[in-house]
C-alpha cells in the first residue's frame, strides 16, 4: 500500500496496478513516502466518478448557499490542520516553511472562502430588460460546465489545487485534480479534508501520476467538460490540443518573464526590497515572477548597489527552519536548469554582480546539488535569451531604460504576459506606465500579491482566460439564454413571416 493513496469517488485506494513512486525532500535529498502512481486507467476511474457525481448526484442541484457552507467547512478544517499542511508542503517541495505558513496554507483558506461568497452571491439566473416587439422575455442562467478538470505544477501545490477545485465546486462542478509529481501530497492530503466536510463522493477527486498519461487523460477524456492548467507554455499547447477533441472550455495559467519597473522618483529603499521579493521569493520559481528589473538610468548605479548588497544577504538554508530565506529548488534538474542559463548569462552577458554559483558552507545534512545563490546579472540587453526565456530560478536580469516609455516597450518585449511591477513616488505616472503593460496584473509600488476577490492570469504565451475574481468564477460556469414569447395573439408572432405567410 502507498503512504499516500489516490482520492477517487470519496476513498482512498492504490493505483490499480499497485504502482507507487518515491518523493523526496531536496533539502536533504531522503525520501518523504510512496506516492500510488496513477496510469491512464486510473484518471479515466476518476473521471467517470466525477461524471456520476454530477449527473446523479446531489452536488449541481445543491443551492448556492449550502455549497458555500460545505466550502467554508473545508476552509475551517485546512485550518485545523495547517501546521501539518505547512510542513509537508515546504518538505515536499522545498518552499521555506515561512512560505508555507504566511502564504501556502492561509492561500488556500482564502481560495475555499472567496469562492463560497461567490456561490452565495453571484445569481444563477438574472432577468433581462425584455422588448415590446417582438414581445419577449429573457433570462441569462449560470450553469456548471460538468465535471472540471485540474491540472497543477509543483511550486504552489496547495494553492493550486484551492484555485481549481474551490471555483469547480462552487459553482456546481464537480473536479478531478493532479498534482506534479515532485509535490503530491499536500494535494491528496485535501481528500481527507473533503471526507470530514462531508462532500458527496466523486464531487472531488485527487489523483498523483505521470503527466504524460495520467494527465492527458484528464485533458482528452470526452466525459471532461473543462480543463485548467497551471504549469509550463509548452505543456499548455500539448494541453489545448488534446482539449480540442472534443471541443472542452480550456484555461491556461502558463510561463512568464515579467518586468518590475523602477522609475526615478521610487523610493529606492522600498523599491530594492520591491525587486529583491519580486525574483526571489521561493527561489525565483513563481509565474509571475519579476524576473527583470528595468531601472531608469540615473539612478541605476545607486540601486544596482542596493540590490546586490541585500542579496547578499539572505539565508540559504533548510527550507523547515522559520530563519531561512531561501531554501532548496524543488529538484536536482531544476538546480540543473538554473545552472546551464547561468552559464549562457556569463556568454552573453558577462559575469553576474552577485552570486552565480552553489552556496558554500552549508550545514553538513543538506545536499548543495539542490541549492543556488541568488545572482544578479547587471547591464543586460532585452534581447538576449538570458532576459527573454523563463529559467523559474533565482535569477534576475537587470535593464537600464532612459524613459517610461522605453520602459514600456522593453518590458513589452516579451512573448510571456503574466506580471509586472512599477515602483515610483507618483501613483498617476506609475498607473499611466501600467496601463502600457501587456500583462494580466501589474503591483504598483508592491509585488506578488494575488488575492483570490481579484482576477489572475496571463496576456499573449502566459495563457488563456482568469482564474480568481467573479471573472475566474464564471469561467466555470457555463451561459444560458432563454428566450420567452408571452404573446397570446397571433401578432406576436409576425417574425414567422419570414419563412411564410401560409404557416
Ligand atoms: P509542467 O508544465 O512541466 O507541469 C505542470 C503539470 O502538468 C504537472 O502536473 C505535470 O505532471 C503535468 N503534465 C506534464 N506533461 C503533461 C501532458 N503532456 N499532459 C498533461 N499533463 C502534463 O510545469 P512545472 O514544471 O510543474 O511548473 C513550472 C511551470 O509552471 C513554469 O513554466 C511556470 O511559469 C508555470 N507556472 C505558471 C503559473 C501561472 O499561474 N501562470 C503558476 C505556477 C507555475
Ligand atoms: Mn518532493
Amino acid at each position: 500500500m502507498a503512504d499516500h493513496q489516490l482520492f477517487i469517488d470519496g476513498e482512498y485506494c492504490d493505483a490499480a496496478s499497485g504502482d507507487t513512486f518515491t518523493t523526496y525532500d531536496p533539502a536533504t535529498n531522503t525520501p518523504i513516502g510512496e506516492v500510488a502512481k496513477a496510469d491512464k486507467g486510473d484518471a479515466t476511474r476518476a473521471v467517470e466518478a466525477a461524471r456520476r457525481a454530477f449527473d446523479e448526484g446531489p452536488w449541481p442541484k445543491m443551492s448556492g448557499k449550502e455549497r458555500a457552507a460545505k466550502l467554508r467547512k473545508v476552509t475551517e478544517l485546512i485550518g485545523a490542520r495547517s501546521e501539518s499542511f505547512a510542513e509537508m508542503e515546504a518538505r515536499d517541495g522545498g518552499g521555506t516553511i515561512k512560505k508555507a505558513t504566511f502564504a501556502d496554507v492561509p492561500g488556500s483558506q482564502s481560495a475555499f472562502e472567496w469562492f463560497a461568497r461567490c456561490a452565495e452571491d453571484q445569481p444563477d439566473e438574472v432577468e433581462l430588460p425584455g422588448t415590446p416587439f417582438p414581445p419577449s422575455q429573457n433570462w441569462v442562467r449560470y450553469e456548471p460546465h460538468g465535471v472540471c478538470t485540474g491540472i497543477i505544477p509543483w511550486n504552489f501545490p496547495l494553492i493550486m489545487a484551492a484555485w481549481k477545485i474551490a471555483p469547480a465546486l462552487a459553482a456546481g462542478n464537480t473536479s478531478v485534480i493532479k498534482p506534479a509529481s515532485f509535490t503530491s501530497i499536500t494535494a491528496l492530503m485535501l481528500g481527507e479534508v473533503f471526507q470530514e466536510a462531508d462532500i458527496p463522493p466523486g464531487v472531488v477527486n485527487v489523483i498523483a501520476g505521470p503527466g504524460g498519461t495520467a494527465g492527458e487523460e484528464l485533458a482528452s477524456n470526452p466525459l471532461v467538460d473543462k480543463t485548467a492548467f497551471t504549469g509550463s507554455t509548452e505543456v499548455g499547447r500539448r494541453i489545448m490540443q488534446l482539449a480540442s477533441g472534443t471541443v472542452k472550455a480550456v484555461t491556461l495559467e502558463l510561463g512568464g518573464k515579467s518586468a518590475n519597473i523602477v522609475l526615478d522618483d521610487a523610493d529606492l529603499d522600498i523599491a530594492a526590497a520591491a525587486v529583491l521579493f519580486g525574483t526571489f521569493l521561493h527561489n525565483g520559481q513563481v509565474c509571475e515572477s519579476g524576473t527583470r528589473a528595468l531601472v531608469q538610468r540615473s539612478i541605476y548605479d545607486e540601486f544596482l548597489g542596493l540590490l546586490v548588497e541585500r542579496a547578499n544577504k539572505m539565508v540559504i538554508g533548510n527550507q523547515l527552519d522559520f530563519a531561512t530565506d531561501l531554501g532548496p529548488l524543488v529538484s536536482r534538474g531544476q538546480v540543473e536548469t538554473v545552472e546551464r542559463y547561468v552559464k549562457l548569462g556569463r556568454d552573453e552577458v558577462g559575469e553576474p554582480v552577485c552570486g552565480g554559483g552553489r552556496p558554500t558552507g552549508l550545514a553538513e545534512d543538506l545536499d548543495e546539488q539542490a541549492f543556488f545563490e541568488p545572482t544578479i546579472f547587471a547591464g543586460v540587453d532585452n534581447r538576449t535569451k538570458l532576459a527573454q526565456e523563463e529559467i523559474f530560478g533565482p535569477v534576475l536580469c537587470v535593464i537600464p531604460f532612459e524613459s517610461d516609455e522605453e520602459a514600456v516597450a522593453i518590458a513589452n518585449d516579451s512573448i510571456y504576459g503574466l506580471g509586472g511591477g512599477v515602483q515610483s513616488g507618483d501613483l498617476e505616472r506609475a498607473r499611466s506606465v501600467a496601463a502600457g503593460l501587456r500583462t494580466g496584473t501589474v503591483w504598483i509600488n508592491d509585488y506578488h500579491l494575488i488575492s483570490p476577490e481579484r482576477p489572475f492570469g496571463g496576456y499573449k504565451q502566459s495563457g488563456i482566460g482568469r482564474e480568481l475574481g467573479v471573472e475566474g468564477y464564471n469561467t466555470y460556469r457555463q451561459v444560458k439564454h432563454i428566450h420567452a414569447n408571452p404573446s397570446s395573439g397571433r401578432d406576436g408572432y409576425m417574425h414567422f413571416a419570414a419563412l411564410s405567410s401560409e404557416i
